[in-house]
């Protein structure tokens, strides 16, 4: 425990960063979101794990990118054969 925490009446400290907490649960809490990296964001392709929702969408680029269906007339992409038959972009007489 630094003396920090014990001056701010917050007995619990994080050993990794040294921010105080009231409680424990709250310790624990931010020591799951801040350093053990509880993965919630899941890729739906492959059930890779990811810690940020900007990282799964790095890695669903790439899911994209295999075989990747891309429209004619405005260049969108898409990763299915169905994705792109869904979208009617120019197919409207
Ligand atoms: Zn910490
Ligand atoms: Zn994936
Ligand atoms: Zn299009």
């Amino acid at each position: 425990m630094s003396a920090a925490c014990t001056l701010t009446k917050k007995p619990y400290s994080c050993n990794r960063c040294r921010k105080c907490f009231a409680d424990g649960s709250n310790l624990s809490k931010h020591v799951r979101f801040s350093h053990t990296g509880e993965k919630s964001y899941a890729c739906n392709k492959c059930c890779k794990r990811y810690l940020r929702n900007s990282d799964l969408k790095r890695h669903m680029r790439k899911h994209a990118g295999e075989g990747s269906r891309k429209c004619d007339s405005c260049g969108a992409e898409f990763s299915s054969e169905e994705s792109l038959g869904a979208h009617q972009c120019g197919k409207n007489k």
